[in-house]
C-alpha cells in the first residue's frame, strides 16, 4: 500500500536522521517496521514566522517495495528521412520544438546564429573582460539561447498552456537533477545548464535532426502568402514549407525585417528598470529572521516584491539569490544587466531586477512615430543611456540604493558581483521620470515590507531592460502568422512566453501545429 501524506518538519527536527520515517509512522499510527520506504514528492520552506519549517509531501510505502527511481523516457523516432520543419533559434522554444518534431516523426532543421555552448564561453569572457560584445554570441545568443547562461529558475505561471511536468521530466532525462521535480521553486543553475543543453543537442542529432550553428537567418521569401524559403547570412537560400520562428526577444533584426517587409507585428506592454544587489546575508537575515549567517540547512533566501505606484506595477523580476549580475547586451554601444546563479547559490550577493510596467498603449507617446517598434526604440534608448553614463564600456552605471531614492550622487559604491565593473552615475536623474520616480517610490515601499531591505549597503545598477518582448508577432488559432501560411511565431520573441519553461512549452505547441497538413 502507498499513502501520500503531508509532513511538517522544523529546522531543528530536520537534523535528525530518519525524521521523515519517524513522523510518517506517527501520523499513520503504524510501526516504523511496516514502512519499507519513503519517497519525497514535494518540498518547500515555510519561513513566514521565526520558527522555520520544511513542508513535505511524501509517498509512504507500507509493506510494499519502493520502485526504483523512475527513468523518464521519451519516444524519439529516426527522422533522418522525415519531412523537414525549419526552426530558427535554438533557445528553450527552439530546442523543445525540435525534440517534439522528432517525437512526432518530423525532421527538425535548426538554424542558430550563435555558437555551441563551449565556444560561446569565450565570447562571454570577452564581454566581461574586454568589454567586447559579439553580436551573434553573447548571454542571449547561442546554443540554448538566453536560457543557457541564465539562472535556470524553472518557475512559470502559465500552467494552463501545457504540461509543465513533461518539460521538467525532459530536463531530467537530459541530465538535470531530479530535485527539480520535488522543489517548490526548482532551479538548475548556470553551471549545470550547458550540460543539459548539450545533451539535448546530442538527442536531436542522434535521431537525425540537423543543427547549424553560426547560421544567422537574414530574410525569407513569401510567395502568395506562403513561406517559400529562408535566406542565410552566407547568401544561401533554403527552401522551407514550415518555419518556426523562435528567435527570442533580443533578435531586433528580425523585428526590423518583419516591419520592413510590412508583415504585421504589434507593440506589446513590457517592463524596464534596474537591478538591485544586496549582500546575501541581509536578505537571509530578513527572510529567515536571523542575524549573521543563515542556518546551514537553508538555501540562500529569495524574495518577491510588488507595489502599485501611480497606476503602474513596480515589481521584482528574476531574483537571483547567491548569484551574479551579468552583462546581457547583444550589441556594442549598449549596456543591459540581468542575473544568474550557480546551482548551489553560494555567491555572497543577492540580486534582482526591479522593474516598472510600461503600457504600450498609454506610456510611449514620444515614440509613436516608430509604430509597432515604439517599445523597442524606447528600450534601445535606455540601453544606450546606460552605456554612455556607465563610461562607454560594459561597465554599468550604478548608485547606492539610498542615494538613488533620496536623489544624490553616490560618493562610492558597494562591492559587486558584476564583472565588467560599476561606475557611479546619477541614475535617479538620468532614468526617464516615468520609470525613475516609480522605482524610487517602489523601493521605499519595499523597505517597509522587508525591514532592512532599504539600505545603503545595496547598489542599484542600470539597466534591466530585457524582461520581456516589447513587440509581439501575431498568430491565429493554428499558431500561424495570420498573413503567412507556414510561419509559426514562437516563444518569447513572439510574445508567447516569459521564461524557460513557458518558452519550452510554446516550442512543443508550435511543433505540433507546424506538422499539420505537411
Ligand atoms: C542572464 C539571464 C538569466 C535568465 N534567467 C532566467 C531564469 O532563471 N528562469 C527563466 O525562466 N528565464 C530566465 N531568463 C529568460 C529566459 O532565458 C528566456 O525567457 C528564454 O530563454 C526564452 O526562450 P526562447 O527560446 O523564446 O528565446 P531565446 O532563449 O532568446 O532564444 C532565441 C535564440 O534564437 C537565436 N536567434 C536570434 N536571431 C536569430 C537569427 N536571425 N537567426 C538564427 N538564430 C537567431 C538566438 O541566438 C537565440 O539562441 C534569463 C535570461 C537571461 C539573459
Amino acid at each position: 500500500m502507498v499513502k501520500e501524506i503531508q509532513l511538517r518538519v522544523s529546522l531543528q527536527e530536520e537534523r535528525f536522521k530518519d525524521i521523515l520515517l519517524t513522523k510518517s509512522a506517527r501520523q499513520l499510527a503504524i510501526g516504523k517496521d511496516a514502512i519499507s520506504g519513503i519517497k519525497i514528492l514535494r518540498k518547500s520552506i515555510d519561513a513566514r514566522k521565526p520558527k522555520i519549517y520544511f513542508n513535505y509531501k511524501v509517498a509512504v510505502f507500507i509493506d510494499e517495495q519502493v520502485p526504483e527511481d523512475s527513468i523518464y523516457t521519451f519516444e524519439y523516432k529516426d527522422v533522418s528521412q522525415g519531412k523537414a520543419i525549419h526552426i530558427i533559434g535554438f533557445g528553450p522554444a527552439g530546442m523543445y520544438a525540435a525534440l517534439r518534431c522528432i517525437e512526432l516523426g518530423y525532421k527538425p532543421i535548426v538554424l542558430e546564429r550563435g555558437k555551441n555552448v563551449r565556444d560561446r564561453r569565450r565570447d562571454l569572457k570577452a564581454i566581461n573582460q574586454d568589454h567586447f560584445v559579439n553580436e551573434d554570441s553573447n548571454y542571449c545568443f547561442g546554443e540554448g539561447g538566453a536560457g543557457t547562461y541564465s539562472d535556470g529558475k524553472l518557475y512559470t505561471r502559465s500552467l494552463k498552456r501545457g504540461d509543465v511536468r513533461r518539460i521538467f521530466e525532459n530536463l531530467v532525462f537530459h541530465g538535470a537533477s531530479e530535485q527539480i521535480l520535488i522543489d517548490a521553486h526548482p532551479h538548475i543553475g548556470t553551471n549545470k545548464l550547458p550540460k543539459v543543453v548539450q545533451n539535448i543537442r546530442k538527442t536531436i542529432l542522434k535521431y537525425g535532426g540537423e543543427i547549424h550553428f553560426e547560421t544567422r537567418v537574414v530574410d525569407f521569401t513569401v510567395n502568395k502568402h506562403k513561406i517559400e524559403s529562408i535566406q542565410l547570412q552566407n547568401g544561401d537560400d533554403m527552401p522551407a514549407k514550415r518555419v518556426i520562428l523562435a528567435t527570442g526577444h533580443s533578435a531586433r533584426d528580425i523585428y526590423y525585417l518583419l516591419d520592413k517587409k510590412k508583415i504585421a507585428i504589434k507593440a506589446k506592454s513590457f517592463a524596464m528598470g534596474v537591478r538591485v544587489e544586496h549582500p546575501q546575508h541581509i536578505i537571509d537575515s530578513i527572510q529567515y529572521h536571523c542575524s549573521g549567517k543563515r542556518d546551514s540547512l537553508l538555501p540562500a533566501a529569495a524574495y518577491s516584491l510588488v507595489q502599485q505606484v501611480k497606476d503602474r506595477g513596480v515589481y521584482s523580476f528574476c531574483m537571483c539569490p547567491g548569484g551574479f549580475i551579468v552583462p546581457a547586451a547583444t550589441a556594442n554601444g549598449e549596456v543591459v544587466v540581468n542575473g544568474m546563479s550557480p546551482s548551489k547559490r553560494n555567491n555572497e550577493f543577492a540580486n534582482s531586477g526591479i522593474v516598472v510596467e510600461i503600457n504600450a498603449d498609454l506610456d510611449l507617446n514620444k515614440y509613436e512615430q516608430h509604430g509597432a517598434l515604439k517599445g523597442l526604440e524606447y528600450q534601445k534608448d535606455l540601453e544606450r543611456l546606460a552605456f554612455t553614463s556607465g563610461g562607454r564600456t560594459q561597465a554599468a552605471p550604478a548608485q547606492r540604493l539610498t542615494d538613488f531614492v533620496e536623489g544624490r550622487l553616490s560618493n562610492d559604491l558597494n562591492p559587486t558581483s558584476y564583472q565588467p565593473g560599476l561606475n557611479v552615475a546619477p541614475l535617479h536623474s538620468l532614468l526617464p521620470k516615468f520609470i525613475g520616480s516609480r522605482l524610487r517610490k517602489g523601493f521605499e515601499a519595499f523597505g517597509q515590507k522587508m525591514k532592512g531591505y532599504y539600505t545603503s549597503e545595496a547598489n542599484v545598477v542600470g539597466v534591466e531592460s530585457r524582461t520581456s518582448s516589447p513587440v509581439s508577432i501575431p498568430r491565429n488559432d493554428s499558431l500561424e502568422h495570420p498573413e503567412i501560411e507556414g510561419l509559426f511565431p514562437c516563444g518569447e520573441g513572439g510574445g508567447y512566453a516569459g521564461g524557460i519553461v513557458s518558452a519550452a512549452m510554446d516550442g512543443e505547441r508550435c511543433a505540433e501545429a507546424a506538422i499539420n497538413g505537411l
